[in-house]
Order: structure tokens, then sequence, then C-alpha cells
């Protein structure tokens, strides 16, 4: 598979040097309940993860940040841990279990799955002093009143990455710089100011790690030096990663990651996505309107992870009908039973799903390939062999996309209302057969009466 590579702004291939690929995503910051944005990332990161793990074996490590994710990414402001513990008037360790518990069970509803390795901040903080301490043993690090930072202009690539223009940076920087030396320089290790919730000794004091060591710190432990892939959302780059690789490069003299991959921004009603101002869904929010975990999953699906996305109401909807199309495919293809052989056309928008695919994780475009297969095959597929063929494909594409419904029944009771009505239609007896559709439709089963028989269905277009 190729995936584009930040680093490089060119697609790379995966997997080429050993049949494991190692994956790093940068977990949430479980303070509040995760929002539409922070969850497409994860659901496009998933895809990814799917398709990779059809050709190989994949360690995949999460983090969950639980403490020193500070309110500016730029080492300011108050840690969101004890933000919410004061907004919601709980201890900051009650927080951290709440919205993480909260967050996995957000996972689970859109077919998410779980990493290798969950690793909490918390768990790491020794893991964490120790690489800032081989960094200060390199003479990367300088200690001021506020703890202990690193010093990005001695780090020869700093902000590679994001091609940060140092030099204006640094010729910009207006801002307060404390006891900084350069306006890029980034905390490794805070000291407590006043007595905190969550906090350790450490050789330069008391007080808890900052944001980036903390991923990079758990990376390297659980995945070693060099990862295949590190993954997270585009406001990573310019900040979070770029530290990231810094201190990781500085500590270890090797690549950290071979691919940089981020995922592009979710837009609200074409706004920006910005709890403060309130404009943002949760998907619990998205539920309580009706709508499936799996429908916001196969929006995410539907637009490229590296372009923007626009999410309305309307768009979730269309793509509940997109899902309920598929569904039904599905079902119809179960059903044919024709006799001939397989019809050659179906490989080929087979292979033009999974190429799609397989280039930068394509998925609008191999959902184009599924639906125009879709076409075809309802107008002119009537044999077994082929129809098993569009089976086996729609459940291999699942394993990416999970869009099939689990099978659903009804009750032998239901089933002989089905059939009593079909016995009125033919007699004619048309206003009996419509009581007994509006019984149905009332207990969420809806009829559609074909040449062929009445068939049935558990949703009606919206
Ligand atoms: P956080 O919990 O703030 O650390 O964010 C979790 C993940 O969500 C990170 O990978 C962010 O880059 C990502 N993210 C935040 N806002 C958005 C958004 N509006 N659209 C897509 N991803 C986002
Ligand atoms: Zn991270």
């Amino acid at each position: 598979m190729k995936l584009f590579d930040t680093f490089a702004r060119k697609k790379k291939i995966i997997g080429l040097a050993s049949d494991e690929v190692k994956i790093y995503t940068c977990g949430p910051t479980v303070y509040d309940y995760a929002h539409i944005g922070n969850l497409r990332t994860y659901v496009a990161e998933d895809v990814i993860k799917r398709i990779i793990e059809r050709k190989h074996r994949v360690k995949h490590v999460m983090n969950i940040t639980d403490v020193g994710h500070l309110v500016s990414d730029s080492d300011s402001g108050e840690d969101k841990m004890e933000l919410g513990a004061k907004r919601e008037k709980k201890t900051a360790w009650e927080i951290a279990n709440f919205y993480t518990e909260q967050f996995l069970a957000d996972m689970e509803k859109l077919n998410i799955k779980k990493p290798s390795i969950l690793c909490k901040a918390t768990d790491h903080i020794k893991e964490m002093i120790y690489l800032v301490a081989s960094l200060e043993k390199k003479g990367y690090t300088y200690l001021t009143e506020d703890g202990v930072y690193f010093d990005t202009s001695k780090f020869k690539d700093y902000g590679r990455l994001a091609r940060l223009d140092k030099e204006g940076l640094e010729a910009g920087k207006r801002v307060d710089m404390g006891g900084k030396r350069n306006a890029t320089d980034f905390a490794l290790w805070k000291f407590s100011k006043e007595k905190r919730q969550m906090e350790w000794h450490s050789p330069w004091g008391i007080g808890f790690p900052g944001w980036h060591i903390e991923c990079s710190a758990m990376a390297m432990k659980y995945l070693g030096k060099t990862l295949d892939i590190h993954a997270g959302g585009i406001d990573h780059i310019p900040v979070h990663h770029t530290n990231e690789i810094a201190q990781s490069e500085a500590a270890t003299g090797k690549k950290f990651s071979k691919v940089w991959m981020h995922v592009a921004f979710i837009l609200l009603e074409g706004k920006k996505i910005s709890k403060s101002l309130g404009n943002y869904y949760t998907l619990s929010q998205l539920e309580e309107k009706g709508f499936s975990a799996a429908a916001f999953r196969y929006l995410c699906a539907s637009s490229h992870y590296r372009s923007e996305m626009n999410f309305t109401l309307d768009g979730l909807r269309d793509s509940e009908n997109a899902l309920h199309t598929i569904n039904d495919f599905y079902r119809r293809m179960k059903e044919i039973k024709g006799s001939g052989n397989e019809n050659r056309k179906i490989s080929a928008y087979e292979k033009k799903f999974w190429a799609a695919l397989e280039d930068d994780a394509n998925t609008p475009n191999a959902l184009g390939a599924l639906f125009g297969m879709a076409r075809f095959a309802n107008k002119n597929i009537n044999s077994e062999k082929s129809a098993r063929k569009i089976i086996e494909f729609l459940e291999d594409a699942d394993k990416v996309f999970c869009f099939l419904e689990s099978e659903e029944t009804i009750s032998d009771e239901e089933a002989n209302m089905i059939k009593e009505r079909e016995k009125m239609r033919k007699s004619g007896d048309y206003m009996a057969s419509d009581e007994i559709r509006k019984k149905l439709a009332e207990r969420g089963i809806y009829l559609e009466d074909a040449p062929e028989g009445t068939r049935w269905k558990k949703h009606e277009k919206r």
C-alpha cells in the first residue's frame, strides 16, 4: 500500500522492510467527550490500519493523554485535565477515567479496532523522565524557572515536517518568551507552581511532563526507535509532531517515523469546530438525533482522509441511505439462484476498488467502484456464481468499511402476516393488505412488493 508522507510530501510504500507494520496514533486528551472532528481522525486511522492488515501484521499503539496537554500548544495556560476537574467538581483522575471510558465506548460503536497497546501517559512518567535525562546528557536541554526546555536551535532539522521558517518565527516573535531561548523551544518537564492534583518527583523538581514527550516516550517504549507510521490530525504538524521528531531523533540519532500521516479537519456547516463556541457534535448527540454510528463512519470514509470535510446533517442522512443501498444490494445478491457463469466485469470493478484503497486509501474512489458494480449487477447479474463472487467481495470490503448490517430477522408471526397479506393481495383485498402493511411498519418492518414476491426491510429511506 502507498501512503502520503507529510515529511517527504510524497507517497511512500508501507511495510517493505518487514512484515510487521508499527503504527503509533496520537490518542485523545481525556478531559471531555470526543467531538466529530476527533472521531473523523480515529475513523480514518482505523480504515488505513484495516487496509494494511490485509497484507501485514500490525502493531498499533495509541496513548491516552491524561496529563500535561495545556490549553495552548505553546506550553502556556492551564492543564486541560485540571480544567475539566474544576468544571465538573471532580478529581483530575476521575475525569480521566470517565472520559477514557466514554472514548472507548465511541470507538466500539464506530467499529474502530482496539490498538494492540493502549497506554496512559500517567503510567509512563518514569520513561518520560528517562528520555528527558538522556536529552539533558546530550546537551539539548536547559532549565528555566518554569521547567526543563528543549533547545530547538541545537536540532539541525527543526521544523522540517511543517516546513517551518525558523528565522521568520524568531523575527516575528512578539509573545512573552518567559525564560525561553528561542520562540520554538518547548517544555519537556514543567514545575508545579502550586500544588497540583497530578504531579511527580523528578531530578529537576516536582512537576509534570510536557505533552510532546509523552508520545515519544510511549511510542519508543513499545515500538522501538523507528516507527513505520505515526499519525494524527493536521493540527499536530506544526507543533506536536514537529517537537516529537526533534526530541526523539535528538535522543536516538535515528529517524523517528518512516511515514507521517495526517488527517484533514472536519468543518461543521462550513465553520471551524469549536468546543468553547459550542459548535460541535458528539457521537451521542448524533445518535439522539436518530443517526447511527455506522452512518457517521461511512460519512468519514466517503471523503478522502486528506481532504477537508464539511459535516452537515443532510450529508449524514445521505450516508445512511448509501448504507441502506449497499445492504439491499448485498441481500438481493443472496437471493439470486440462476445458472450461468461468472461475469468477468465483476472482477474488474473489484480490482478498481482495491487499487483505489492501496493508493493512499482513496476511499471515495473505492466506493465509486463499488456503486458502479452495484448498478451493473442490478441490471445484468442473474447467475448464482456471479452473485456469490459479489457477496464474497462485499464481505471482504466490509473488513475495511464495516458497512454491512448484521443479519436481520423477523418473528414467525411476522413472517405469517406477510404470507397472509400476499394471499389478500392476490384475491384483490387491498384494504386488508394495507392494514397489515401498516401494522408491520409500526413494528419497524417495511414491505416492498416485487414481481417475484414481497420483500421486507427494517429501514425506510429518510
Ligand atoms: P485531542 O483530544 O485534542 O488531542 O485530539 C484528538 C485528535 O483529533 C487529534 O489527532 C487531533 O488532531 C484531531 N482533531 C481535532 N480537531 C479535529 C477536527 N476538527 N477534525 C479532524 N480531526 C481533529
Ligand atoms: Zn502525540
